[in-house]
């Protein structure tokens, strides 16, 4: 029976876990911290569940895949429910929801200008377009050889990819209206470029949001987590919490061995990558076993890091649902801020979440759980003063919104920023998502599966194809899996 360590138990390491372990391959994770599930951890703190990272479930038909592989179901595993409305967007005066049935979301564009009803109906049937063909891409494209973008799917749709449109155009196409406008911008915010910066092919996102809907697995994003942590232990696979690796062992340009915290040495035939990029090349390999530079890494353009605050709230909160977006300042402005001027927002746009409005389970009775972000560039200043000055703009502006006082019901509060990604995670300049997928940084550009000096030696995860976000983490583990499976005896 051969053996791998994979390093890391976020999405793409457990996914990856799944498959090698299905085929008969024993698999030992080894994590550093000691929750399992990475960026999706769950933090408890008196009676309050905070999901710490993901929240957003889009593209459910790739988690329903996913289970399948392993005959079971999503239900089976989570109770899955779609929420409606799925968000709602808050703007200076107005705001708009999105619900879960779409002829309601056309009537609402119908409302704010004439005709784009219609229009709808048709950037949506191409963003379904889009959305087939680039998932089928996804599943099928390790990104090794450029032989894979020879596709009959890719070449025949290469037009309708329209990978040289920005999506800011793409969508002028069909609306004006600034609402309308940003309300389809917002999919790609943290996909890490403007709108203006990202091609027209990611209106997939908007598919997602505005036509499959806005899901949430009861008890939180990381019932996922505990499902998957399930599939593996069921299949075999060995889990060892609060070890860090400090080094994968070389010889003969072989990984034989990885060497973990307290010395041990634990030996396998495979190691899978599935921490941060950087740091697996950067901490755990000699400079020169490493596919990419310093300087590589430093001229990657990043998705966003993230300001977070995690309360809880001793009263019920007034307006919210569950999913809340405040975009009462210019989107514009603010990607151009924390993409290319990488600053600090002088406007914030933040998100809130607020799961206990669906959900009893995440907050004790008669109060909330509100997990606030905000998007910021990576490797900037971290420090307690900056966190606690955008903690009063956001708060003082979730107050006039919600017509009541918060921040004085306040009964837990925690922030998590760039310095804690960095420890937690070993985050490359406490980058929160991954890559930015821009055009030269899509596919065959993005950071390579495979070690081109080390032949079993692999990576996963949001740096790495298919890219950031839970779908494409688990796409990840799947094909650094069947990659290992077919390239290797
Ligand atoms: C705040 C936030 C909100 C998000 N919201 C959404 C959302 O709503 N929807 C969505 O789809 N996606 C969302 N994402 C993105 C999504 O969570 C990630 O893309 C995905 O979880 C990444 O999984 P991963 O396996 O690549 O990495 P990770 O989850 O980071 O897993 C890597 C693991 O490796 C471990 N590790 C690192 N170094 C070592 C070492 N030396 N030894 C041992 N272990 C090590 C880390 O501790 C970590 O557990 C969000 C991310 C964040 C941070």
């Amino acid at each position: 029976m051969k053996k791998a360590i994979i390093i890391g138990s976020g999405f793409s390491g457990l996914s990856s876990a799944a498959f090698l372990a299905k085929s008969g391959v024993k698999v030992t994770i080894i994590e550093k911290n000691s929750q399992l599930g990475g960026r999706a951890r769950m933090l408890k703190h008196m009676g309050y569940s905070f999901d710490m990272g993901p929240s957003w479930y889009w593209m459910p038909d790739i988690f329903n895949d996913f289970f399948k592989e392993f005959n079971l179901s999503v239900n089976s595993c989570y109770n899955l429910i779609e929420l409606d409305p799925g968000f709602k967007m808050i703007f200076d005066s107005s705001e708009i929801d999105i619900h879960a049935n779409f002829d309601k979301t056309c009537k609402t564009f119908e409302r704010l200008e004439k005709g784009s009803s219609t229009k709808l109906k048709e950037f949506i049937n191409d963003a379904n377009y889009k959305y087939n063909i680039g998932i089928k891409f996804m599943y099928n494209a390790p990104g090794v050889s450029f032989f894979e973008l020879l596709q009959k799917d890719i070449l025949l749709n290469l037009t309708s990819f329209e990978l040289l449109t920005s999506y800011r155009k793409h969508i002028r196409k069909y609306f004006n209206h600034p609402h309308l406008v940003t309300l389809l911008e917002f999919p790609v915010l943290f996909l890490g470029a403007s709108a203006e910066k990202m091609p027209a092919l990611y209106s997939l996102m908007a598919y997602s949001a505005l036509k499959q809907g806005t899901f949430y697995p009861m008890g939180g994003f990381n019932k996922v987590i505990e499902s998957l942590v399930k599939l593996c232990s069921d299949l075999g696979v060995t889990f060892i919490t609060d070890q860090t690796v400090r080094k994968i062992n070389i010889e003969n340009k072989k990984a034989n061995s990885v060497t973990i915290n307290n010395n041990e040495i634990i030996k396998t035939d495979f190691v899978i990558a599935s921490a941060d990029y950087a740091h697996v090349e950067k901490d755990l390999i000699d400079k020169k076993y490493r596919n990419y530079s310093k300087e590589y890494w430093d001229n990657r353009s990043f998705s966003p890091s993230s300001l977070i605050f995690y309360l809880g709230i001793n009263t019920k909160v007034k307006k919210l649902i569950h999913h809340n977006l405040f975009f009462d300042e210019d989107i514009k402005e603010f990607t151009k801020e924390i993409y290319d001027h990488k600053i600090w927002p002088k406007k914030p746009l933040f998100y809130v979440c607020c799961p206990s409005k669906t959900d009893e389970d995440v907050a004790p009775q008669g109060k909330e759980n509100i997990f606030i972000l905000m998007p910021i560039p990576i490797g900037i200043e971290d420090t307690e003063q900056i966190r606690e000055k955008y903690y009063s703009i956001i708060i003082k502006k979730l107050e006039e919104y919600c017509g009541h006082k918060i921040d004085d019901r306040v009964e837990y509060k925690k922030s998590y920023c760039i310095k804690d990604f960095e420890k937690d995670y070993n985050s490359y300049k406490g980058n929160a998502y991954g890559l930015a997928n821009t055009l030269s940084q899509t596919a065959n550009l993005k950071p390579k599966i495979i070690n081109r000096k080390i032949s079993n030696l692999f990576y996963t995860g949001q740096l790495t194809v298919p890219g950031p976000g839970v779908p494409p983490s688990l796409i990840s583990g799947k094909i650094v899996a069947d990659y290992i499976l077919k390239t290797t005896k």
